[in-house]
């Protein structure tokens, strides 16, 4: 394996496949893309080869298979082809682990297999991320794929944070509880915030909020997660872009039995009718906030309603940390909207979060503090990077795994 640094991520979701190729010699990244529309009439294929323009073509890619073949031609067109010596491994986005995949997993017959089982949990989501990893193992069957989890840094949280209160058995038989999203970020951003302040992972406690259209916190203390907002499925928790986040659950019953709503009606309500975009019309913040800014009710409404839950998260994961190092901020909204990091900590003096409006202001894409300097707890900005976590954690398991097949 030696030569070969190169890790191919790839995010397949059910009509569009995203993909990077990373060096782990040096982190560089040497091209990116995406597939579109796969499965309808025409589809688009957007490849970037690093320092060199962008390409796009529109096509019909009928299944994933044909999605695959497009993104292996167009980086053989850069000479970064599949069949490269360079390549170590493909990484795998996989949205649920459940219980069974609580770190990055070495892709066997058996591992699919267990998937597969998993599909249940995540009937959106797992289903194509094993189809990409089935057409990526045929087409090159003797490099290794590892699956990435988004639960996998979740899965450690002590069992009174992970457990929903109703009756044991029930919750065991259908393997209800909490999982967690957004976990190769969380942990990306945990760890990257400790290299900010100077200090190892193990040695610091940090709130994470991830806010881009779905929007999860975490508490992570020592390198660990201890709760997260997100549960049984990314519908827990914050107001997002377009799902509620947390509610009571007899509203589902309510909307049933008075609203005359089937399940899967509220299903479409609760997920895609509802946060931002059903309260005011819009999920995207920059379009918000425009909105604000002409006095429009409904858009300051929605705002302070987001606000308000993400405050209350603050609060709750500062109990449960008992000693806060950080506030991050991450994701679309986290990374480019300083009116919410304002809003979210605003008030906060006599917890020792104090921002600075100045360095609050200033635009970035690079990690960066955003409190006074006499704010005890700091306030921070780091650009989440789900690919790269995935990369480093797939090259992991093929370095230790190859290690352990020495004689
Ligand atoms: P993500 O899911 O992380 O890609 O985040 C997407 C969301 O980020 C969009 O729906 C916007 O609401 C938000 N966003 C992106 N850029 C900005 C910006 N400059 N200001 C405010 N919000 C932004």
């Amino acid at each position: 394996m030696s030569g070969a640094t190169r890790v191919l991520v790839l995010n397949s979701g059910s009509s569009s496949v995203k993909y990077q190729l990373i060096d782990m010699a040096d982190g560089a990244r040497l091209a990116s893309g995406l597939v579109e529309r796969i499965g309808e009439r025409q589809g688009r294929i957007k490849h970037e080869p690093t320092g060199h323009p962008q390409r796009e073509r529109y096509e019909a890619f009928p299944d994933h298979t044909a999605a695959l073949g497009a993104v292996a031609d167009e980086l053989a067109e850069d000479g970064l082809g599949l069949d490269s010596p360079r390549l170590a491994a493909i990484g795998h986005r996989a949205v649920h682990g459940g219980t069974r995949f609580t770190e990055p997993t070495l892709v066997t017959d058996e591992v699919v297999e267990q998937l597969r089982e998993l599909i249940p949990l995540a009937p959106l989501h797992n289903p194509a991320n094993i189809t990409g990893i089935e057409v990526a193992r045929k087409l090159r069957p003797d490099l290794p794929q590892v699956a990435v989890f988004d639960t996998a840094f979740h899965a450690g949280m002590p069992e009174y944070a992970a457990r929903y209160a109703i009756d044991k058995a029930t919750a065991d038989a259908h393997q209800v509880r909490r999982y967690g999203f957004h976990g190769t970020s969380h942990q990306y951003v945990s760890r990257r915030t400790a290299q900010l302040l100077g200090a190892s992972p193990e040695a610091v406690n940090v709130i994470v909020l991830h806010l881009g259209n779905g929007a999860s916190a975490s508490a992570v203390a020592g390198g660990r997660c201890v709760d997260t907002s997100m549960g049984l499925t990314p519908l827990e928790g914050l107001v997002m872009g377009t799902r509620s986040g947390d509610l009571d659950p007899a509203v589902v019953l309510h909307l049933h039995r008075v609203g005359g709503m089937s399940v899967d009606e509220i299903d479409a309500l609760l997920n895609r009718r509802s946060g931002m975009l059903g309260l005011c019309g819009d999920n995207d913040m920059r379009e918000i906030g425009r909105r604000m800014d002409e006095g429009d009710h409904d858009a300051r409404l929605a705002f302070d309603i987001y606000v308000h839950r993400l405050r209350k998260y603050i609060g709750a994961y500062y109990a449960v940390l008992g000693r806060v190092d950080a506030v991050v901020f991450t994701a679309g909204v986290g990374e480019n909207d300083p009116a919410v990091r304002e809003a979210a900590l605003t008030g906060m003096d006599s917890l020792g979060i104090e921002v600075d409006p100045v360095r609050n202001a200033v635009r970035g894409g690079s990690p960066r503090l955003i409190s006074t300097d006499s704010s005890r707890v700091k306030v921070a900005v780091v650009p989440t990077d789900e690919e790269l976590e995935i990369a480093q954690q797939t090259f992991a398991v093929v370095r230790r795994s190859s290690a352990s097949e020495q004689p």
